[in-house]
């Protein structure tokens, strides 16, 4: 029997179908998984801050609690809302140990002014995805500019580094899950 990560997906409010497609679809190229999704929670307005327009990326991770007991190893939610956290002025992502969350606000070319471009927007997705899984795994940022867990400090750093892990991330993430990819 081949080990596999169970990832569950959880849209939090309207997601785009082809969004939640791309990561049915290109995860388990990443790692060894099984990736299932579930109805869509509320994007809560709880969690909206309207000094800023953003909702704090903390305070909608802690919702996915009650599904944590559903037996599944990792929970990724996924938003189109723009997500902030203490101290910082936007975030890609935030992850604890078993969930993570990431927002496709900041990922879509259209944002920064250049041209829609699919292609692009699937790969910084499917990057932040991998990147806050890694996390809820127990991985921590890595120093390899071309590693998925290197800190993303703008887009241009999603871009470049793409949802591969690094050999030592690799190592590491075998040893965490026992997991051979
Ligand atoms: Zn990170
Ligand atoms: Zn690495």
């Amino acid at each position: 029997m081949t080990l596999c990560l169970e990832v569950t997906l959880v849209p939090v409010g309207r997601v785009d179908p082809d969004v939640r497609a791309w990561l049915k679809e290109d995860l388990p190229g990443v790692f060894p998984a099984r990736v299932e999704e579930t109805p869509p929670l509320p994007l809560s307005p709880r969690h909206f801050r309207k000094e800023r327009s953003q909702y704090l990326a903390d305070g909608l991770l802690a919702d996915f609690t009650p599904l944590v007991s559903i037996r599944t190893m990792l929970i990724l939610g996924i938003t189109e809302a723009d997500l902030f956290s203490p101290g910082l002025n936007f975030v890609f992502g935030v992850a604890n140990t078993g969930r993570a969350l990431i927002s496709t606000f900041r990922l879509r070319p259209e944002v920064y002014g250049t041209p829609a471009n699919p292609k692009l927007f699937r790969w910084r997705v499917i990057t932040e995805a991998v990147h806050e899984l890694g996390h809820a795994l127990g991985l921590p940022h890595c120093g390899y500019p071309g590693c998925v867990m290197y800190f993303s400090n703008w887009i241009g750093d999603t871009d470049r580094k793409g949802p591969g892990f690094c050999y030592q991330c690799k190592k590491r993430l075998e040893r965490l899950t026992g997991i051979q990819g």
